[in-house]
């Protein structure tokens, strides 16, 4: 191929990370043609249209620390300050319930967290000089471990009490990893700490999408990559990768280079012993449920969202509810409510889970109404995201063979799966591409 010919790539798979690669391909020069089995893209974070209404496959909360994401929004033309709800980073329960309420200040970091923890309340003396020593040996230990360890076992060396690890903790972990604490990497949990919490207060803010989650990106990444001349194939999934002597067959169409931007057992699926798919086979994943409960338009609770107590022994599964109403005025009277590692839900059914659901929600505010919502809908995504576990060893970009690459938010990277670590995977994958460096 002559310097001055275009490159033709396939990216396969326009969830996040194949957006990103397509969009920083086609701003590059290449001629892209991204494929996409869904009528709709985002992958694991779009929009669904369930009954007539417009909802997301599972609420979602982003950071002020998810540069890359916002950039490649701003990139395509969505400006993440209308696109977001953007709250100081919060950890706030209802106030009937014996939870805590602590909340970032509009002050400059550490400030910030020095004024939430003298705030806080719901907490012991105890809890709060814990929680300072958390930070503390965090930053001298420069938030990196010699060897990775559970999160349990970070908390227990930092002597974390009882009510921090119910309160805090343990819901932040799930909530950030997926994971279970016993279960979840300490190294990057304490990644994600020193990213947001650890580094200037815009990092720690909590960002909560305004319109739905293909909107966000996905639809104008396909729009962009078409203005550049680029094709995109929705609603079809590839069936073939082949190697060629000159480069890679997509389903029979020449391609100099391939991106595969799907989940990782389609990957493994599609690429069969053609490249070395050993540490793709070794994840395991999580699901996440989103259970939307649908009220009347003036029911409203006081915060955009709450965490909430979780007892899976007395029927209380929820652990984060988001007033959509206050996001968008298009959704008032939705409620979503989030269950993440959710894995434990497998024997109950719909019904039952969202009865309990109303039924927790009801008690947590102290507000009769949520009892009985007027509609409800349940997303159960069953490989929302891998288990991250410690020193686990995550596939790399490069394949090794030419021409081809990954992306996917379960690629090398010191985050958990998340939509930072999705972008940032099909950035890194679009610059081997550029670079062909395989
Ligand atoms: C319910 C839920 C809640 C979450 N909450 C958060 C959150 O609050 N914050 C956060 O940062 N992250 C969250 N995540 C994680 C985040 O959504 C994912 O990490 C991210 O979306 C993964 O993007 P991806 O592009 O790597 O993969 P995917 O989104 O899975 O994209 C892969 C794409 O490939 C397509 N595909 C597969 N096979 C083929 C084929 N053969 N041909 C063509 N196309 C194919 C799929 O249809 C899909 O669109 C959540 C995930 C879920 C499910």
């Amino acid at each position: 191929m002559s310097k001055t010919e275009k490159q033709r790539v396939a990216v396969i798979g326009a969830g996040w990370a194949g957006c990103a690669a397509a969009v920083e391909l086609a701003a590059n020069g290449c001629r892209v043609s991204l494929f996409e089995s869904r009528q709709i893209p985002g992958g694991r974070a779009r929009r669904i249209v369930l009954d007539g209404k417009i909802l997301d496959n599972g609420q979602h909360i982003f950071l002020g620390a998810y540069t890359e994401s916002l950039r490649m929004m701003q990139k395509v033309g969505v400006n993440p300050a209308n696109a977001f709800l953007r709250l100081p980073l919060q950890m706030c329960y209802p106030p009937q319930t014996k939870g805590m309420s602590l909340a970032a200040a509009a002050l400059p970091a550490p400030l910030h967290l020095v004024s939430a923890l003298v705030r806080a309340s719901g907490l012991e003396m105890a809890d709060k000089m814990a929680l300072a020593r958390f930070f503390s040996g965090a930053r001298r230990m420069k938030w990196k471990l010699h060897e990775d360890c559970s999160v349990v076992t970070l908390l227990a060396r930092l002597d974390q009490t009882a009510r921090l690890y119910r309160l805090l903790w343990r819901p932040l972990c799930i909530a950030a990893l997926n994971t279970l604490p016993e279960q979840a990497s300490a190294q990057v949990f304490l990644s994600i700490l020193r990213d947001s919490i650890g580094s200037k207060r815009t990092a720690s803010d909590m960002l909560i999408p305004r319109m739905d989650l293909s909107a966000l990106f996905p639809d104008k990444a396909l729009a962009f990559v078409r203005q550049r001349g680029g094709k995109v194939i929705e609603g079809k999934s590839v069936r073939s990768v082949r190697q060629t002597p000159l480069g890679w067959q997509v389903d029979g169409t020449d391609f100099d280079a391939v991106v595969v931007a799907t989940q990782a057992d389609a990957a493994s699926a599609l690429l069969g012993r053609q490249a070395d798919m050993r540490a793709f086979e070794q994840l395991a994943f999580e699901p996440i449920h989103t259970c939307y409960l649908g009220y009347t338009p003036d029911v409203k609770l006081p915060r955009a969202f709450f965490a909430l107590e979780d007892d899976a022994s007395s029927g209380q599964w929820g652990q984060f509810v988001f007033d959509r109403g206050s996001l968008d005025r298009a959704s008032a009277g939705i409620l979503a409510v989030v269950i993440s590692a959710s894995s434990s839900l497998s024997g109950i059914s719909r019904q039952e889970l969202e009865t309990a659901l109303a039924r927790q929600l009801a008690a947590a505010f102290n507000m009769p109404v949520l009892a009985a919502p007027l509609w409800t809908q349940t997303v159960s995504e069953q490989q929302a995201a891998f288990i991250c576990k410690p020193a686990l060893v995550r596939p790399e970009t490069q394949s090794g063979s030419p021409g081809l690459v990954f992306a996917g938010d379960y690629i090398r990277s010191n985050y958990p799966g998340t939509i930072e670590s999705a972008v940032q995977s099909g950035i890194r994958a679009a610059a081997c591409v550029l670079a062909r460096n395989w």
